[in-house]
């Protein structure tokens, strides 16, 4: 069985003492044993949480770059991340894809770097609210998906997000239906493109306006393996999103 996922995206937000505070109610929370949990603070923070936060909850970068140490300003590499601890990435975003113009090859790129290095990737797709009302949902996550596959061989460090653009931050959150409609269509295309074994096992999140209240009717969805968290994530709502299947 999948075990159940939640990531915590704090984006570019916090500040050294608003992220104490987020990791001092983690430390003393009673959470679930069944979820895996991962929270995801900007680079900034990511040391100060791993030697904070309790063993047993992983902290993820919210971008890694696709070469190994050199002359590339402003980056951070693989092998940073992992000598500080953090074992996690997420990549392809959709602020990512849309506001630093990431493409779908860029994107899956960093994933093959990522993951062929001993990283756990957080990968995420997702329409915009034109394409889903253009009817063309599934086929612009296929497109997305397809990218990653010409790159990948090795799915089993892979974590799929499906995160549509329109329900993130805006309060709106894809409904049941809809959550589940696309993260079937998600399985269904593994299934077909890639194999049976991978299909079955790969975790598929849900991500776009999850909060304490919704979270309980979307995990009951059996293609939705957990969540991706925002806004929420910064609150002390994110436990008992963790804590949803209790
Ligand atoms: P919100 O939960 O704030 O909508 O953000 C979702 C998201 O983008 C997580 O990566």
């Amino acid at each position: 069985a999948r075990k159940f996922f939640v990531g915590g995206n704090f984006k570019m937000n916090g500040s050294i003492s608003s992220i104490k505070e987020i990791v001092d109610n983690l430390n003393k929370a009673e959470l679930d044993p069944n979820v895996e949990v991962v929270v995801s603070p900007s680079y900034l923070y990511l040391l100060l949480v791993r030697e904070s936060l309790r063993p047993g909850i992983e902290v993820a970068a919210q971008n890694v770059f696709d070469k190994p140490n050199g002359a590339f300003t402003g980056e951070i590499s693989v092998s940073q991340l992992k000598d500080s601890g953090i074992n996690w990435t997420i990549l392809g975003h959709s602020e990512r894809r849309t506001i630093l113009r990431e493409t779908d090859e860029v994107v899956a790129r960093k994933t093959k770097y990522a993951t062929e290095n001993g990283l756990s990737v957080i990968w995420c797709c997702g329409e915009s609210l034109e394409e889903r009302e253009a009817g063309k949902t599934i086929e612009v996550v296929s497109k997305q998906l397809a990218a990653l596959k010409a790159q990948i061989s090795d799915w089993s460090k892979i974590v799929i997000a499906y995160e549509p653009i329109w329900a993130i931050g805006t309060g709106k959150v894809a409904t049941t239906e809809q959550a589940q409609e696309v993260h079937k269509a998600i399985r269904e295309w593994l299934k077909t493109n890639v194999s049976d074994k991978v299909a079955e096992e790969t975790r598929i999140l849900y991500g776009g306006s999850v909060n304490e209240k919704n979270c309980g009717e979307l995990s009951k969805q059996p293609d939705i393996d957990g969540f991706l968290v925002g806004g929420a994530s910064l609150k002390p709502a994110f436990i008992d999103i963790v804590n949803c299947l209790k």
